[in-house]
């Protein structure tokens, strides 16, 4: 079931156009029926947007977001989900199984597009579980589970311990053209720990969660892509060692991708120094020698993607004990502005770079079309203002999540009006 389409013709005048290709110059972009027109409407005009001043790109994809429908809806719904997903220039979301059910029979593939499809925000592509119930032990029917309309196959949440059981799933996502999506980290090395294993868990005498948990499972699953043929996708890379597994095996053409997530490009494990749980993630912020070798890896396009990794919970889940808090980040709102902020004023990226690693990058993980502005097209466009500071302020988020560690932040390189389907979806003066 597709998403539905607003007959809408809108005509946006004066953006500067910018896309992963490079900047196309200042001119005209109408759309209706939730299809790209060109410059010139080709009817009469419903809505006409002055975007003087502001750049038009076609919306993000995410290959990583929890939505918590169904199971955990005080933390996330569907409906809140996807408007916070618009709110971030988001127009294509891939969210993950880890829901209660878990998603792991079709009918609950269908369910959740069907409900998603009549819903304003960005579109919903769902993540199947690669294990019935997450248990990691009996894969599911990958078969029905495409065929119901699943993008991809994880557990994402929980690292699947058993190698077997990532090699039978591989096996058939590679027959099935499926993309395999995996949680890296060995549960016997990171054991309980809250954040990265370092000088800092040690001054502070938490437990720690090494690198090695990551990289050593990383490099399971990159040698199980590479025999299996399967196309694995490696989510949310933290450390410098993960990374260069993953360089390793690119190198010698295993069918792998990695993101990294706007949170491990942007902080490091010195916030525990408050004690705050809002920084307690999975796997862990690292240091900022990590921080480094993840700019540097996108920098060289070793990095396919970002991934949000929108992770909401409740105020007060992420506000109690640091130790018995949940791992996870809400911040699909603030994404955009968070990674403006680490890579373009940093001098590391230039917009279209960026740009590259919210659009076509995602697209060529998931295998599909790159997004375009071409006539045609789907009518998913995003207005950015890259020059306005503006203060976050979590009470504007459309998440149910209202908090994250850029609260009261400056910072600049915002969406401030974003269509899917020809449909406003989101837009920041109202
Ligand atoms: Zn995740």
């Amino acid at each position: 079931m597709e998403k539905h389409v607003d007959a809408t013709r809108t005509l946006i005048r004066g953006a500067r156009i910018v896309t992963a290709a490079g900047d196309e110059g200042v001119t005209d972009l109408a759309f209706a029926n939730g299809v790209i027109e060109g410059p010139e409407p080709r009817g009469p005009v419903d809505v006409d947007v002055d975007a003087s001043g502001l750049v038009l790109t076609p919306a993000f994809l995410d290959p990583h977001v929890h939505l918590r429908e169904p199971g955990f809806e005080v933390k996330e719904d569907l409906a809140s989900g996807l408007a916070a997903a618009a709110a971030g220039g988001f127009g294509t979301v891939v969210s993950m199984a880890n829901t209660d059910p878990a998603i792991d029979e079709p009918s609950l593939v269908r369910w959740l597009i069907e409900k998603a499809a009549v819903l304003p925000g960005a579109r919903l592509r769902p993540a199947a579980a690669l294990t019935m119930g997450l248990k990691g032990t009996q894969l599911t029917d990958a078969v029905a589970l495409k065929e119901a309309g699943a993008v991809m196959l994880t557990d994402d949440g929980i690292p699947v311990s058993d190698g077997e059981v990532m090699r039978r799933a591989c096996e058939w996502a590679a027959d099935l053209g499926l993309v395999v999506q995996t949680h890296s980290e060995d549960p016997a090395l990171r054991r309980d720990g809250v954040m990265n294993e370092g000088e800092v868990s040690e001054r502070l005498g938490l437990p720690g969660n090494p690198r090695i948990a990551e990289a050593s499972m990383v490099y399971r699953d990159c040698a199980i892509a590479a025999f299996t043929g399967a196309r694995v996708h490696i989510a949310h890379v933290t450390c410098r060692e993960a990374l260069d597994v993953v360089a390793h095996f690119k190198e010698r053409g295993a069918p792998v991708t990695c993101e990294v997530t706007p949170q491990h490009l942007s902080l490091t494990d010195a916030a525990f120094d408050t004690f705050d749980p809002v920084y307690k993630v999975a796997p862990p912020l690292r240091t900022s020698d990590d921080v480094d070798a993840l700019r540097e890896g996108v920098k060289r396009g070793l990095v396919d993607c970002i991934g949000t990794d929108h992770a909401p919970h409740t105020r007060d889940e992420k506000h109690g004990d640091l130790l018995s808090a949940p791992f996870g980040i809400a911040n699909v709102e603030v994404a955009f502005a968070v990674l403006c902020e680490a890579l373009v004023t940093t001098g590391d990226l230039d917009l279209p770079a960026l740009l590259r690693l919210l659009q076509d990058g995602p697209a060529r993980v998931m295998g599909w079309d790159a997004p375009t502005l071409a006539a045609g097209a789907p009518a998913d466009v995003v207005l950015l203002d890259l020059d306005t500071a503006r203060v976050v302020d979590p009470a504007t988020f459309k998440s149910k999540a209202k908090f994250g560690p850029w609260d009261g932040q400056t910072l600049r390189g915002w969406p401030v009006k974003t269509w899917v389907a020809g449909h406003l979806a989101f837009d920041r003066a109202t």
